[in-house]
């Protein structure tokens, strides 16, 4: 199934559920994206490259075993379709086993042009497909999914806000949690106040450099709170170090590893 034109950046999925695939496709972001061309996503159907009637993707584990394993000839078959005669693309197995998927990541994949993610069914697939076909296996987190369409997807939705034109406002994966290490800071909205709760002062203010420190300081606490090994990787400011030196907060950001 081909849901869009002209490729932006380009995602091709190998799967035997296509379908599953639908209703993140078709709304919001990831459909404005595709509908302007700043990505495509071609999903094919693993089953089409089976050689036998029943369109057989899976067999038992050799040496016994609960399960099945995916078999290789259909996913190498389905994979040298999706490759001929076009760019190679990066391509990239979910799977448990694989490296952590995280932030740093979705930015490295931003930068190419294709990604073709096969997602595993069963026990996993067949370790000579892995071998000689994948270039990177990826996991989206320590536990296990029934199978990797779920991560194909969480790839393709944060790796297209990350892309040039994407989002509406440029700022927005700019100052997201993570893009530079730090958590992001609360957000509110209308009403003033709910349930008894106010929203603090300074951000009715209307006073923007302000607001900006008084973010940035809420983002290196929250950080602190909840994360403090991602400041090890924060590079502050001048204007940064001296504000934090200001409120307190140096000791507790160089202690969790921040340096100047
Ligand atoms: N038996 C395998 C194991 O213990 O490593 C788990 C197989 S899992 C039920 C089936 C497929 O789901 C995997 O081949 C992979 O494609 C996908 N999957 C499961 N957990 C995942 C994760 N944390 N990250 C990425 N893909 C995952």
């Amino acid at each position: 199934m081909r849901l869009s034109g002209p490729p932006g950046m380009r995602f091709d999925v190998l799967t035997i559920f296509p379908d599953l695939f639908a209703s993140v496709l078709q709304e919001g972001i990831l459909r404005r994206a595709l509908a302007r061309d700043l990505i495509s996503v071609k999903l094919h159907d693993i089953r089409d490259h089976a050689t036998d009637r029943h369109r057989t993707t899976d067999d038992r584990p050799y040496g016994g075993g609960e399960g099945m394993v995916m078999k290789p000839e259909p996913l190498a078959a389905c994979l040298r379709a999706v490759q001929a005669g076009e760019s190679p693309g990066r391509v990239i197995l979910l799977s448990p086993r694989g490296g952590r998927y995280d932030q740093q990541k979705a930015e490295e994949y931003a930068r190419l042009s294709r990604l073709i993610l096969i997602c595993g069914r069963y026990e996993g697939v067949d370790e000579r497909f892995r071998r000689h076909y994948v270039d990177e296996e990826l996991s989206i987190g320590d536990y296990i999914l029934t199978g990797g369409e779920l991560g194909a997807m969480v790839v393709i939705d944060s790796v297209t806000r990350l892309l040039p034109g994407v989002l509406g406002c440029t700022d927005s994966a700019r100052n997201d949690t993570f893009s530079r290490g730090l958590l992001k800071h609360a957000q509110y909205t209308r009403p003033r106040v709910f349930e008894g709760s106010e929203v603090p002062e300074i951000l009715l203010s209307g006073d923007h450099a302000a607001i900006r420190r008084y973010r940035f300081l809420e983002s290196v606490r929250e950080t602190l709170e909840r994360r403090p090994a991602l400041l090890a990787s924060v590079r502050f400011t001048a204007e940064e170090w001296k504000l934090l030196a200001r409120e307190g907060l140096l000791e507790r950001v160089r202690l969790a590893g921040a340096t100047p």
